[in-house]
């Protein structure tokens, strides 16, 4: 049976490879001759630890993740990280730079307000987040607490290219770009993300953290919310979303399987400027949010040549096929978000149908 896939550009969750699906299919109601579905098996079992312990050694391979860090599958989104972080790391005595490149940064500032005395060490908000800020704008002290950037801003459509070598713990909230192309994970103290973009399903967040850091967490929080917790358990402190992490590891032996980080890294690239291509070459009809050094692999964020046209755009996009393409409200116009899993084909087709639309229309 050939089934139809939609080409599927939603910002998230979003596309997960197919080949991971059919797998996960055939496996569902009985996990490699337990007589069970994975999210039956207990989690203190020996087919479950495999499971567990395999999507980590792959993120550890495929991220090439120095021994000295802890991988950590949590719950709670990285939206419990922006509390979580600064409930560990930040005193109330305390700094924290937060750089602010879009509404997620300033969400994880704002939580922060709540522990100790963030501040800003850089905002692009001028210019509605339209960059990423030089390197010489950031503004920290080496006795912070630690300083946090977003990695790639999901909803303006811009991604950091080279990360800061900083004197300060660095942590990154790299929850639409992990896995998207390599990355030094020795320059972040904490690296965290939600698996639902290019990791696997919504349910588990993925924490990297530096082991020694971990050490200079705060001691009076609840336990569930300590990285401690959670380190000195191999994350089965509690039940883990044991589908999640199942589904985790099967796509990253996809990824492994299609040549591992430099692969896919070579794959959004090209994924990505098949769309630039066309908004730089429609002479005005498209015109990309981002600036082009700040340009997202993952996000494309473009607005199309008056408002009418604009909704004539995305309901003819809707009409053809292409899920999830209306850009979010603080932005506006369109977004096709083209993580991993959405194949060079979607892209392509997408980018046929923008020169289409602007031969009829322009
Ligand atoms: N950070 C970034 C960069 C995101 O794109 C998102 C979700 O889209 C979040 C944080 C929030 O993630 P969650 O929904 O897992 O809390």
């Amino acid at each position: 049976l050939q089934v139809k896939r939609a080409y599927n550009f939603n910002a998230g969750p979003s596309a997960l490879p197919l080949e991971v699906l059919e797998k996960a299919q055939q496996e569902f109601i009985d996990f490699r001759g337990t007589g069970m579905s994975v999210m039956e098996l207990s989690h203190r079992s020996s087919d479950y630890e495999a499971v567990h312990n395999q999507a980590k050694d792959s993120l550890k391979e495929l991220l090439s993740i120095p021994e000295d860090y802890e991988i950590l599958f949590l719950q709670g989104g990285a939206s419990l990280q922006f509390s979580m972080i600064p409930m560990n790391f930040l005193k109330p005595e305390q700094k924290a730079g937060y750089i602010l490149t879009g509404s997620w940064s300033e969400k994880a500032f704002k939580e922060a307000k709540l522990f100790g005395n963030p501040y800003e060490a850089a905002s692009t908000k001028e210019g509605n987040y339209s960059r990423i800020p030089q390197l010489d704008e950031l503004n920290y002290n080496a006795d912070d607490a630690y300083l946090h950037l977003t990695s790639n801003n999901t909803i303006f459509g811009t991604e950091w290219k080279e990360f800061p070598s900083v004197d300060v713990p660095l942590i990154g909230d790299m929850s639409s770009d992990i896995l998207s192309k390599p990355v030094d994970v020795s320059k972040f103290s904490l690296i965290y993300a939600g698996a639902q973009k290019n990791l696997g399903p919504s349910g588990v967040t993925v924490v990297i953290v530096r082991k020694d850091f971990i050490e200079k967490a705060n001691k009076n929080i609840p336990t569930m919310l300590k990285y401690s917790t959670h380190a000195d358990n191999n994350s089965l402190y509690n039940t883990p979303p044991t589908f999640g992490i199942y589904m985790l590891g099967e796509v990253l032996n996809w990824a492994k399987s299609i040549g591992g980080i430099t692969e896919v890294a070579k794959r959004n690239e090209e994924k990505a400027k098949l769309l630039y291509d066309v908004i730089d070459e429609s002479n005005g009809f498209y015109t990309g949010h981002a600036e082009k050094d700040s340009r997202s692999f993952m996000n494309v964020t473009f607005r199309v040549k008056g408002e009418e046209l604009e909704k004539k755009f995305l309901a003819e996009a809707g009409q053809e096929g292409f899920v999830g393409v209306k850009g979010h409200r603080s932005v506006g116009g369109c977004r096709a978000s083209i993580y991993n899993a959405v194949p060079y084909e979607a892209c392509k087709a997408f980018s046929e149908f923008m020169k289409q639309f602007q031969k009829v229309n322009g």
